[in-house]
């Protein structure tokens, strides 16, 4: 799906550390990393949390003024700092001209979503006429499923990947029930096999060419959020068309973080929220995306006027003329304040570029793995047994920044030693902490940084 780099994260290290004469797993490769990165310096478009400013911190364990080793953008990402300027510009043209702010500025009002969709269509490789700014991830993932999930006596199901994220899979229960359905009979899982944690490509197609035809709609997640699983987003849409099937994503975990192109990959629709990878704070403006080929065809079950084209909307004669393809699909006046955090933060997206941030992303997670298994190997020799697994695939092409990481000891104690000294991950059922180095802000030195600071608490245990 994506093409490697020509050097592996893990041979790039070894040659850092020979050129500098030191051990891979010494800082000053780290610093060497950092240096030789040129995206370093969008760590400074950032807030990054101080030390001091975290809840759970023990002081006696960190230095109060240092930066927080942030590896929480998988759930909600920093906050850029043109947000202030940009709420700022927004509610200084509401305090001094109200109602006519709908019409004049750098974001008219009325038009606010569209004045920034243009710097989305490279992070998730479409048009700007395939892609809406809208509401929130789960709202959107139910105006989709309205009109791609139209069951008949032979096609009725929906197939997803076990244990999606639950709002997903509420939606998609939900979503059966509405037709009245059943949804034992309707909703199709993929498990993993017996004592795997991956799911295989092979036994998604497998299932897809077994029983494609009784399934109405495939919903994949682009990134597993428990197991950082990156889907085959082209194989997936491609089997399930042929057999079909229309074929939708979930990209909350994807978007921001991986190479997407789904207009070229033909999928037909796509959700994806704004907070995580894209930082556009907690509760931010939604995104979707219809594939062109259905602009004329499939349409919007639930209607509000900005759904209907711009040039007569505002005649309001009630004649509905409604914009083909997923702009239709807009029902409110876009919120404003929402599209300002959204704007500073794809800003910087646009200059960074996707495709860079990408191939700092696949070496900054792989410095991270490849330290995780120096430390393995140490236990190893030493006669202790490792203690760290990685749940995500080692695959370059089958995970985006995140890390899953399961212990040997109890997930809560090395989670809560971690939190005490600074470090910001999220733990999560059953047994996973998870951590995502992001391109954006995060460095080489964090990553070393927190490496020391697991296996400590590790090895103390
Ligand atoms: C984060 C996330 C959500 C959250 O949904 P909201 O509607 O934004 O609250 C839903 N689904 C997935 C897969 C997620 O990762």
């Amino acid at each position: 799906m994506e093409t490697s780099p020509l050097e592996l994260p893990a041979d790039r290290v070894q040659r850092i550390a020979a050129e500098l004469q030191c051990h891979p797993g010494d800082e000053q490769v780290a610093l060497r990393l950092d240096k030789e990165d040129e995206l370093r310096h969008f760590r400074e478009h950032f807030y990054i949390p101080k030390m001091k400013d975290l809840p759970p911190i023990d002081l006696s364990l960190v230095n109060k003024d240092d930066d927080a080793i942030y590896f929480l953008g998988h759930s909600l990402g920093l906050q850029p700092k043109m947000v202030k300027t940009y709420l700022e510009e927004e509610l200084d043209k509401w305090a001094k001209m109200g109602g006519y702010g709908h019409d004049v500025g750098k974001r008219p009002w009325i038009i606010g979503d569209e004045s920034i969709v243009g710097l989305m269509k490279d992070i998730v490789g479409a048009s700007e006429k395939e892609i809406a700014l809208m509401n929130a991830l789960t709202v959107n993932l139910h105006l989709l499923l309205l009109s791609f999930f139209k069951p008949t006596p032979k096609r009725y199901k929906i197939l997803l990947e076990a244990k999606a994220f639950c709002s997903d899979h509420y939606a998609i229960e939900s979503q059966i029930q509405l037709r009245g359905l059943d949804v034992e009979k309707s909703m199709r899982i993929i498990k993993p096999r017996e004592g795997e944690e991956i799911l295989r490509l092979e036994d998604i197609l497998d299932i897809i060419e077994k029983e494609g035809d009784s399934i109405a709609v495939i919903l994949f997640s682009g990134v597993h959020f428990y197991t950082g699983q990156l889907f085959n987003i082209p194989a997936i849409t491609k089997a399930g068309q042929a057999k079909g099937c229309f074929v939708g994503f979930d990209l909350a975990h994807a978007v921001g973080n991986v190479e997407l192109h789904l207009h070229d990959w033909g999928v037909d629709f796509a959700c994806w929220c704004s907070y995580k990878y894209l930082n556009s704070g907690a509760g931010g403006i939604a995104g979707a995306f219809i594939h062109e080929k259905h602009a004329n065809t499939v349409k919007p079950a639930l209607v509000g006027w900005f759904g209907h084209e711009l040039s007569t909307r505002f005649q309001m004669d009630n004649k509905l003329q409604l914009i083909p393809g997923v702009n239709g699909f807009r029902i409110s006046n876009p919120p404003i304040l929402l599209v300002c955090s959204l704007h500073a933060s794809l800003e910087i997206f646009e200059q960074a570029s996707i495709k860079a941030l990408r191939r700092k992303s696949i070496l900054l997670t792989g410095y991270l793995e490849h330290l995780i298994k120096l430390y393995c190997h140490r236990r190893e020799a030493e006669r202790r047994g490792p203690t760290v697994t990685i749940i995500t695939p080692s695959r370059i092409e089958e995970r985006g920044c995140q890390l899953t990481l399961a212990f040997s000891r109890p997930k809560k104690d090395v989670f809560e030693e971690l939190e005490k000294r600074g470090v910001v991950c999220d733990k999560r059922e059953p047994h996973g902490i998870r951590v995502a180095p992001v391109p954006l802000y995060n460095s080489f030195h964090d990553v070393h940084k927190f490496v020391n600071l697991l296996t400590s608490v590790l090895d103390t245990a």
